[in-house]
Order: structure tokens, then sequence, then C-alpha cells
């Protein structure tokens, strides 16, 4: 970065300004984490510069026996962590993991199931703005409206009615366990393949944290940079080596062109992480800040989407308070906490508006903070929203944010001589 911060001096001050916004402000975004110094250098390495069309010895362009030796290590690692029987390691990213599924198994026109957008659902699940709500005739399934859990119910009768080609869960927004096995029951009454994209709660699935689904669905996808803590990219896993060649062709030529080996070095890195001990106390620590989080805030009023969380996640229903998530959203960002405006299920607010906000645990659990400190994360959001005019109270949740990053820094001399 030094020399970075000589060849190019405008783009090395950004990025220490980022570092700076990084380090003194609370990350409560759901999908964000902090990587580790060694994943950030394994995808700033000389791998960049290595094109590499094809898989681990099969490929269309020669000098490829060391990136074959990476691509091949983050293979294995993530066939371990996940019990799989194969891995494409290549997606640049998650929506282009479940498209290269998509083109593997589907066809333009065909049925697809996914969870509402509005209820916790992704975009690539069927939504009208994204491909696969233009190629494929879309269904949507949601929570019940009591329980504000998934009404199996309904997918079971939605499945029946339809008879989708797939059946897709995982989600964004979603604070409760998925059950695996009633999706399987359902999948196969109506022939259907299962495919669970488990992009938000990949690292609590590697430590057994989560029930693992690559033993019970056709294919999972995943993310690598939400709770999985690695770099930006995606992972296709599936039990099936049939499929998993299907796959790899959808991924390569099907969707993709060469690809990312420096990413794919820092899959490695970050596969290997999550072999390792602390990652399964990280893990269950970062349950354990969530449910904190989440008890504080119904202790201080507050309702929560399905009334509390099995994993990193709450979604506050601001309709208690009578606030909307776009006004949440700035009054914390204006104390320096990061999280973001969502739909809650049923909500009778538009998407830029919403009645919801989604607050996660990984990043600040990564930076070591424990259940008493989410507690603290608590009552500052608290006290803001609840007292949106005050600026008294303002300045306070903006001293007490500031002695909780003091307390758990960041990224110590990783940039040094570009802090701003
Ligand atoms: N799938 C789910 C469930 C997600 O939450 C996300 C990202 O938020 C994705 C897929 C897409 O991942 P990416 O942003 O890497 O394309």
């Amino acid at each position: 970065i030094s020399s970075l911060a000589q060849s190019d001096p405008q783009v090395a001050q950004m990025l220490g300004r980022e570092l700076g916004r990084q380090r003194t402000h609370i990350e409560l975004i759901a999908s964000e984490n902090f990587a580790s110094p060694a994943v950030m250098a394994a995808q700033g390495s000389v791998l960049t510069n290595k094109y590499a069309e094809g898989l681990p010895g099969k490929r269309y362009y020669g000098g490829c026996e060391f990136i074959d030796e990476v691509e091949s290590l983050a293979i294995d690692r993530a066939k371990q962590i996940f019990g799989a029987a194969h891995a494409n390691v290549q997606p640049h990213s998650g929506a282009q993991a479940n498209f290269a599924v998509f083109l593997a198994l589907l066809k333009p026109g065909d049925t697809i199931m996914g969870m509402d957008l509005s209820h916790g659902g992704h975009l690539t699940h069927g939504s009208p703005v994204n491909v696969s709500g233009k190629w494929f005739k879309v269904v949507q399934y949601g929570v019940n409206q009591q329980t504000e859990q998934i009404d199996f119910e309904q997918v079971r009768a939605l499945a029946l009615e339809h008879k989708p080609k797939m059946i897709i869960c995982g989600y964004s927004a979603y604070p409760r366990k998925i059950d695996f096995d009633r999706f399987r029951a359902i999948a196969d009454q109506v022939g259907a393949y299962l495919m669970a994209d488990i992009a938000h709660i990949a690292g609590l699935v590697a430590t057994g944290n989560h029930p693992n689904p690559v033993p019970i669905c056709d294919v999972v996808t995943t993310t690598t940079h939400k709770t999985l803590r690695g770099p930006r990219g995606g992972l296709i896993l599936t039990r099936d080596p049939d499929l998993g060649k299907k796959f790899d062709k959808g991924v390569f030529p099907g969707s993709q062109g060469g690809p990312l080996e420096h990413v794919i070095a820092a899959k490695a890195v970050a596969f290997g992480e999550a072999l390792q001990p602390e990652f399964k106390d990280y893990s269950a620590q970062v349950i354990a800040n969530a449910q904190a989080m989440g008890t504080r805030l119904q202790e201080r009023g507050f309702k929560l989407v399905s009334d509390g969380t099995d994993n990193h996640l709450i979604l506050v229903d601001l309709r208690s308070i009578g606030m909307t998530g776009k006004i949440a959203d700035r009054l914390v960002s204006d104390v320096q906490i990061t999280a973001n405006k969502n739909t809650v299920p049923f909500d009778p607010e538009s998407p830029f508006v919403t009645s919801g906000l989604r607050l996660g645990s990984p990043a600040m659990t990564t930076r070591g903070m424990g259940t008493e400190e989410f507690k603290e994360i608590a009552n500052i959001i608290a006290d803001r929203l609840l007292n949106p005019e005050d600026e008294s109270i303002k300045a306070q949740c903006q001293q007490r944010v500031a002695a909780l990053c003091e307390r758990f820094p960041l990224y110590e001399n990783l940039y040094a001589g570009t802090d701003q």
C-alpha cells in the first residue's frame, strides 16, 4: 500500500479514508464482515496476473501449475468444511453462483419457487428485476403472518399447485433456522430440485451452528464474504458428482470467462481459517451476540420479526415505535452505526421506505466484541431511536460508539502511513 501511496496518492487516500470509516463505525450490516489480513494479502497477490480458463488439470492456458495447486486446495477445503462431494470455487459472486446453477438445471420458461423478497428472500430467487424473474415463471412463498416464520403449509400447497422444477430456500433477511428436511420432503413430493442458498449463514453452517443443507439438498450455493469471512465471491457445493459436472459447465463456459485466481487463493485462506477451532468460537459468538442485542432491544420496547433470532441477524419491526426504516437508518448512521433499512413481512411501506431495520452481528464479533458490548450497542440504538430530536443524547451516543470502537481496534498497522 505504501507503493500505492507513491504511485497513486489519490486512490491511496480514498482507501485510507475508508479504513478510517471502518475503524470508527459500528458495522451492523448483516452481510458484511472484516476479512483477515491474510485473506486480503492473498487477494492482492501476483495471482491477479494469471488467466486460467478451465479447471485444475484441464486449462486452456499454459503456466497454470501453481494456480492449479491453489484452486485444488480451495476446492478440497470447501469440500471438507461442508462435507460436499464436489465444489466449484470460481463464481465471482453469490449472484453468479446462482445463475450458473440455473443455467445447469433449468430452461427459460421453467417454474421456480423462492421466498418473496419482501419476506426475506434474495433478488436472485425470482425477483422480476433479476434474470431469475425474467426467464422463469416464478412462484413466491412467504412467512406466516402470525409466527413470521416460514409457512410450510403454504410452501407445500404452492408446490403441489405449480409443480416447480426447482425450490429455493436460504435467505437474506430471515432470522430463524431453516428446516431443510421439510423442504426436501416437499421437493420430493413434486419432483423438484432443491437448492439452498446459504450466503448469509455459511459461517454458521461451517461450524455446525446451523444445520448443513449439503447432505439434504441437490445443490448449495453461497457467498464467501458474509459470515464465512472470506473474500467477496461465490461457491457451489453438491453431494452429487454428476450434478457437480453440470455446475462446472454452468460456471465456465456457461456464464463466466477466466476465474479470479487471486480471489480463489483468498477463498483457500478463508476456508483454512474456517477449519480452525477459533472459527467455531467466533461462529457461536456471532449467534450469542445477535441474541443479546435482540433481547436488549425487546427489553427497550422494540418488536423483532419472529420475536427473536437463531442466527446472525435480527430484523427490528419499527412499527412498534411508529418509525420507518428509512428514518431509523439515517438516525443510527448519524451516530456512526451502519445498518440497513429492510422490509418486514407484509410491510405497508415501499421498499425505499420500509418498516424495518436489519442488524447483524458478524463484523463486530470479528472485531472481538461479546454480549456485553452488543447490549451496549442495542442501548445506543434504542437511546437514539427513542429520542430522535434530542441533540445531547445524539452526542452521547456518538461518544459511546467512539469508546467502543477504540476498545476494539481494527487492522492495526495494516495500512500504516495512509491513515487520514
Ligand atoms: N444470495 C443471498 C441469500 C444473498 O443474501 C446475497 C447477497 O446479499 C446473494 C445471494 C448475492 O451475493 P452477491 O452480492 O455476492 O452477488
